[in-house]
């Protein structure tokens, strides 16, 4: 399966303004849909919705497709921002069944705990950005960690393989675009995705087709 861990259909519309809504606007639906059709156009299996501190896109995103029919999986995430040993880094939460609580300030373990508590799974999301101290400090905290991003490869840092060769590290890979709708992702940064057989990622998202 080909698989997107990593996309904002919403942009930055809620996030610089540190708004949490409890329903959507119809545009926000528009963008959401406009995100997946592209998903489908790009001959994706499954692509996780991950806006930036707001779960409720890939929660409705989740219901949507599978009430539309629609020919690709959505795996309901957020990207949580946190405060973590004087630096800001993010982790992708993936296969939300509901919404998290959490603020900047919560612990990385707990955060990651409350991920598990809900069967999904939680992700350090370009680890590139950051020192390399954060990484070996999240990396027995996080379930896996985002090899390649879309966006740093635009920026021309994109891949994390060496280090984690290096480390010998054991958890999960992945990859996504961290696309911003409606922007087109480049062709390097749409490259950023996820091979993985169904069984692998059935066992880690459930459900079934
Ligand atoms: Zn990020
Ligand atoms: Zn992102």
């Amino acid at each position: 399966m080909l698989i997107d861990f990593h996309t904002h259909p919403l942009n930055h519309r809620y996030y610089y303004d540190g708004l949490r809504p409890e329903t959507l606007t119809a545009r926000d639906r528009e963008d959401i849909l406009g995100l997946l059709a592209l998903g489908v156009e790009r001959g994706l299996d499954a692509i996780a919705v991950t806006d930036h501190d707001l779960a409720l896109s890939g929660l409705w995103a989740a219901a949507e497709a599978r009430r539309l029919g629609l020919p690709i999986i959505v795996v309901a995430g957020c990207e949580c921002e946190l405060y973590h040993n004087r630096e800001w880094v993010h982790i992708l939460a993936l296969g939300l069944k509901a919404p998290l609580e959490y603020t900047p300030y919560t612990p990385a373990a707990e955060l990651a705990a409350r991920i598990r508590d809900q069967g999904a799974v939680a992700v350090l999301a370009h680890p590139m950005a950051y020192s390399l101290a954060a990484y070996h400090s999240l990396k027995t905290v996080v379930d896996g960690v985002e090899f390649r991003n879309g966006a740093q490869a635009r920026r021309g840092a994109a891949d994390f393989t060496a280090v984690l060769d290096a480390d010998g590290y054991r958890g999960l890979r992945l990859c996504g675009s961290d696309c911003h709708w409606p922007d087109k992702p480049a062709p390097e940064q749409w490259a950023a995705r996820t091979e993985m057989n169904e069984a692998e990622f059935f066992r880690l998202f459930g459900g079934g087709r």
